[in-house]
């Protein structure tokens, strides 16, 4: 006899959305996890009173109010603003790319000076494509050319975008770019959605409020018993490697993974900000990120004598550890697809998040689509 009306595998945010809205439209849910502990990539851990984002840095911002007041209502979010600085050659320039960015690159003070600067220096690769019968970026050397022209690419984009992905911008796809706004004022808010925030007290409380009064496992791999866990529920909510879930019967996808440093610094404020991108290619590390500043602002920052760094390498996946962000080249969408679509034919699974739908997902889109997900509607 099934136990559950669904087993969870995987406790990060889509996992959690799904069990807490299941349970309370009345299902019974049993969440695993193979990690130690909860939450999957929103995981923090308190070192020196602060909140260390132990997967990364996690911002959360939306404009969808639904979203927004989903979250907040299980636990207070702060006004934190993501305005991450990037440093080639030792010089500093805001991002993303905006008209602070446009003085420190050209000494442009109007928009329309640094409208009159880009267009000059994308007119090389507009004509290039027009050459080759070619209207929309293909890859995501043009997109960022088309954007922002030559300067910007060489020194703010193209060292950083090789680094994390470990691949040529030619061989990467445009919309990884067009994530980040480009602005013709003086505006270094890092994103254009109407809310944004760090939960109070950090994600640890998002994910406890999300889990409280359902059963959770951790330390359970899913694929070590498969057929047991399969056994206790109706349905299985997958939110693991797609690929490893059919047992990589068409090949390997690939992933990125993030190798993180931390260290921790007898001073109160080492950096100024949560994030410092390093965009050069001669600098190992992607971005640096200094937890306190997501939740001390202003005087706050000073009560704490010490604080705590993690540099980020980024490399390609392994066996043995996280895979963090799909790859998203051509290869590994075909393969994809062909995993997706094998998906598509089960009934009795539903797979969610990035790595089961091996989609490169922000967090509130995450939540979105656990609204959205048929298997809720059917519940309401
Ligand atoms: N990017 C860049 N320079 C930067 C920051 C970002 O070229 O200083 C590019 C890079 O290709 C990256 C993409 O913009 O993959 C998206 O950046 P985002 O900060 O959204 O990445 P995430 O926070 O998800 O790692």
């Amino acid at each position: 006899m099934e136990k559950y009306d669904y087993l969870v595998v995987g406790s990060g945010l889509f996992g959690a959305v799904f069990a807490h809205l299941a349970t309370k439209a009345g299902k019974k849910c049993l969440v695993i996890d193979k990690r130690p502990q909860l939450g999957g990539n929103i995981y923090c851990e308190k070192q020196h009173d602060i909140c260390v984002h132990k997967y990364g840095a996690h911002i959360f911002h939306t404009s969808n109010k639904e979203v927004w007041d989903f979250v907040n209502a299980l636990v207070p979010f702060n006004r934190y603003t993501n305005a991450p600085v990037a440093v080639y050659e030792g010089k500093m320039y805001n991002l993303p790319f905006n008209m602070n960015t446009f003085y420190q690159m050209w000494g442009c003070k109007t928009p329309a000076e640094a409208e009159a600067k880009i267009a000059e220096q994308k007119q090389q690769v507009v004509e290039e494509m027009r050459a080759q019968g070619v209207d929309a970026p293909r890859n995501l050397e043009e997109q960022a050319l088309c954007l922002v022209g030559r300067d910007i690419y060489e020194k703010l984009i193209k060292g950083y975008t090789e680094k994390q992905w470990g691949r040529p911008c030619t061989e990467l796809p445009a919309f990884i770019i067009k994530r980040l706004p480009v602005r013709m004022i003086f505006d270094n808010n890092y994103f254009n959605d109407s809310y944004q925030g760090i939960p109070i007290g950090g994600y640890n409380k998002l994910t406890e409020a999300l889990l409280a009064g359902i059963e959770c496992k951790v330390n359970e791999d899913f694929f070590a018993q498969r057929e047991y866990w399969e056994s206790l529920a109706e349905k299985v909510v997958f939110t693991g490697q797609i690929d490893e879930y059919y047992n990589f019967c068409y090949g390997k996808l690939q992933y990125r993974t993030v190798r993180f440093e931390e260290e921790v610094h007898e001073t109160p404020n080492l950096q100024g900000c949560a994030v410092i991108n390093y965009t050069e290619r001669s600098v190992p590390y992607t971005r640096v990120i200094e937890h306190k500043h997501f939740e001390s602002f202003g005087a706050d920052v000073y009560a704490n004598p010490r604080t705590v760094i993690s540099k980020e390498f980024s490399t390609e996946w392994t066996e043995g550890s996280e895979p963090f962000y799909p790859v998203n080249d051509a290869t590994n969408t075909e393969l994809a697809d062909r995993y997706r679509a094998l998906a598509a034919k089960e009934s009795k699974v539903i797979f969610g998040g990035r790595l089961a739908e091996y989609k490169y997902y922000d967090m509130a889109p995450v939540i979105e689509q656990v609204f959205n997900h048929p298997e809720v509607k059917s519940w309401q």
